[in-house]
């Protein structure tokens, strides 16, 4: 048998070879080994919320399961109604006005819209401009469609705003496809609503397409308020922004997300999308329109919920030494260290805690961890004591 695997290995299509090394294989290795020897892992790598789906929105899907309607195949755009609630959610958020017919599709998570967009765009050797360190999607889509990627830099001399003016001309030239998002995973940046106004200049200038990734715009502390890219003049004459059920309501396992945005931009993904899934179940979409149009209040909880895991552990990093700033949105705290793989790793081995290298997110996450604060306050406490007792 053996035989036959290493001789189907080696018919492996190139660009699986050209993919990334998965940096996180080791530490999932080193976590599954410490769970095999009995160790109470905290884990902190997961950017999944462990809080449930509100009860009122897994109702909804249980009902509209029942009914036979929701058993066939879906639309390829998505159900009008979830359509019409993606844009009456803008439109209350965001005062975006949108057109449902033609301005909003429907995708089975943002992951999927941002996984397929540069079949749409990008032709072989032209250029995608991604952020780094990044949602990983960004530049395995780019590969995937034979794109080359140009890493935007985010550091903590920029701010985790990348500096546009440092791109050189001839990728300017090439570039058909940019890839930001604020919130921003991982490093839980926000960005003034003048970047978004420079990007709109910026993609005009060059002709590029614009995907704003915003799954996190809900998750916001302090009192601040996520604006959408679609918000800023122009916005929708350059692009698209891709957002998602999946952070704000506790829904990842559901796959329901939306791209929403310039109409030419949704046609092309949309095309592509008609080759190759066939929609999101017609129930999940019910559930989505209960979600969009429901109370809130549940949004607001989760918030206060991570707010509170946020000062718990910032306050105690800072007391080891660690100076954090508060972030102001994300489940997400991003951490300055001095080798990123030699903190997780060490973390993981003496103490029993996963935490995200940032190189894993790009070359420009190294000098940073990030901990996901997908777990209680209970036992951020705990991980705090097991750290108290390394030389760190
Ligand atoms: C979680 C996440 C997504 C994708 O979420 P879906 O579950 O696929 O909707 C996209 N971008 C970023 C930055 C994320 O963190």
């Amino acid at each position: 048998m053996w035989r036959r695997v290493a001789c189907i290995y080696r018919m492996y299509a190139r660009r699986l070879d050209h993919l990334p090394p998965y940096l996180f294989a080791r530490i999932d290795e080193m976590k599954a080994q410490k769970r095999r020897q009995g160790v109470d892992v905290i884990d902190f790598g997961v950017g999944d919320p462990d809080l449930p789906t509100p009860a009122h929105i897994v109702e909804s899907l249980c009902a509209a399961a029942r009914d036979p309607a929701t058993h066939h195949y879906p639309d390829y755009t998505g159900m009008y109604a979830y359509r019409e609630a993606v844009a009456s959610w803008y439109r209350g958020r965001f005062s975006v006005d949108l057109d449902p017919a033609t301005e909003v599709l429907a995708l089975i998570g943002s992951k999927e819209g941002i996984a397929h967009i540069p079949e749409a765009f990008v032709n072989p050797g032209d250029y995608v401009l991604a952020t780094d360190p990044g949602y990983p999607v960004y530049k395995t889509s780019t590969l995937f469609a034979e794109g080359k990627v140009h890493v935007l830099p985010l550091t903590g001399g920029n701010d985790f705003i990348p500096d546009l003016d440092a791109i050189p001309r001839e990728v300017c030239e090439r570039a058909k496809l940019m890839f930001f998002g604020y919130p921003n995973n991982p490093t839980a940046a926000v960005a003034p609503r003048s970047f978004f106004a420079e990007v709109v200049d910026f993609a005009r200038e060059h002709d590029i397409v614009v995907v704003h990734d915003n799954a996190y715009s809900e998750i916001t502390f302090d009192g601040y308020r996520a604006p959408s890219f679609l918000e800023t003049d122009g916005a929708a004459d350059v692009g698209i922004e891709m957002h998602s059920l999946s952070k704000t309501y506790n829904m990842t396992g559901w796959r329901l997300g939306m791209a929403a945005g310039n109409a030419g931009v949704i046609a092309g993904l949309g095309r592509v999308k008609t080759n190759v899934d066939s929609g999101a179940f017609d129930a999940i979409q019910r559930a989505g329109i209960t979600a969009l149009t429901g109370p809130q209040q549940c949004v607001a909880d989760a918030c206060r919920v991570y707010e509170e895991r946020r000062n718990v552990l910032v306050r105690g990093l800072s007391e080891l030494g660690f100076d954090v700033p508060l972030p102001k949105a994300t489940f997400y705290v991003w951490m300055p260290v001095s080798d990123s793989m030699a903190f997780a790793a060490k973390m993981l081995d003496e103490a029993g805690i996963v935490v995200t290298p940032g190189v894993g997110f790009g070359p420009s996450g190294e000098g940073y961890v990030r901990f996901a604060i997908t777990r209680s306050v209970e036992r951020i406490e705990e991980a705090l004591e097991r750290m108290r007792g390394l030389a760190l």
